[in-house]
């Protein structure tokens, strides 16, 4: 722990202080335009990939960054999207899928999962991405097939988004727009799926 308590004292004494307005606004209410749904894996930093600061993402974080839909339990993710959506008011929702994804790799190889009875029934929902498996990109070498099934989750998941009430009405109202990233660890890259188009191009083009 010794880490963190250094770190957050670092973040008082040099971070805090600089930005001490900006939370003082924020200390009573959020107004966040992203929700972001992305993955557990500590490789995916939205902040700092984005260059978002506090109040900017709303964010909802699971192995596999998936929205589940299949079950008619409630869950965090669900709830969280119908919050953002309904109360928040954001203006999009992202998917964000990402290379080396530990989740996806325990689709390929569920045997490797072994005895994880809830990690196990939550990978049910990654599924879908086989349906929606993208090209193999050759160019991606021994990691080609696992980031052809991720950008195919993220695809998947981007159609449960689209399925959640509050999300189809809010869209069906023209107030919000969904969007599914694929998330590049080792170039930093980030691709957008182009839904009339059915393929991922660079985001910052
Ligand atoms: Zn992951």
């Amino acid at each position: 722990m010794d880490k963190l308590i250094a770190g957050h004292k670092r973040f008082l004494a040099e971070v805090f202080p600089g930005k001490r307005s900006h939370f003082h606004l924020l200390a009573e209410s959020q107004a966040p335009a992203w929700l972001f749904i992305t993955c557990a894996d500590s490789r995916v930093l939205p902040d700092l990939i984005l260059g978002t600061e506090p109040g900017d993402l709303f964010i909802s974080r699971s192995i596999g960054n998936v929205v589940p839909i299949t079950s008619s339990a409630v869950d965090g993710v669900t709830a969280t999207i119908e919050y953002a959506v309904e109360v928040l008011k954001v203006r999009h929702a992202i998917v964000c899928g990402h290379s080396d994804c530990g989740a996806m790799k325990a689709a390929l190889n569920p045997t490797a999962l072994g005895e994880l009875p809830k990690a196990r029934r939550w990978l049910d929902h990654v599924q879908s991405a086989f349906a929606y498996r993208q090209p193999v990109n050759p160019a991606e070498g021994d990691s080609a097939e696992l980031a052809s099934l991720i950008r195919g989750n993220v695809v998947a998941q981007l159609m449960n988004l689209h399925a959640q009430p509050s999300v189809a009405r809010a869209q069906a109202a023209g107030r919000l727009t969904v969007h599914g990233w694929y998330y590049d660890i080792l170039s930093g890259r980030i691709e957008e799926y182009d839904e009339a188009q059915k393929r991922f191009a660079p985001l910052e083009q």
